[in-house]
């Protein structure tokens, strides 16, 4: 599900999306980006700052480093190497489910709800 925007979404560095325990999905050569970003050695950062499950590589799930790399609550100590799916939240949705909790979590996604009534909801 990906919802259509007409205005642009600017992050407002909240950090709540980051506070809230979930799924974060990495791929190999992301991790390698993050690991010369911490520059800690790759083999090092994949069995410390990683988990396999079901197939899928995480950076973070409900039981895996729920928070991740954020500190104070707001920062992420590797944003500017962090994974695609940090990229891209909240602007593709797996189901309308997913869409109702981002919805409940950033408050940039309610600003452009707001002001976009031909936005889905
Ligand atoms: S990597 Fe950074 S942006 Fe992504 S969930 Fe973790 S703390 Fe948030
Ligand atoms: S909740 Fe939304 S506004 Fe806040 S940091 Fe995450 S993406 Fe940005």
């Amino acid at each position: 599900m990906k919802v259509d925007f007409r205005g642009t979404f600017q992050c407002q560095q909240c950090g709540a999306c980051c506070q809230t325990s979930g799924w974060v999905y990495i791929t190999a050569c992301e991790g390698q980006r993050v690991a010369h970003f911490l520059k800690i050695d790759p083999v090092l950062f994949f069995r410390n700052f990683t988990i396999r499950e079901d197939g899928w590589l995480l950076l973070s799930s409900p039981e895996f480093k729920p928070h991740c790399f954020l500190q104070d609550g707001v920062h992420c100590t590797i944003y500017p190497a962090r994974p695609r799916t940090c990229r891209v939240y909240p602007m593709i949705f797996s189901d309308v489910e997913e869409y109702q909790a981002a919805l409940t979590i950033c408050p940039e996604l309610r600003r452009l709800v707001k002001t976009n009534p031909e936005a889905q909801e």
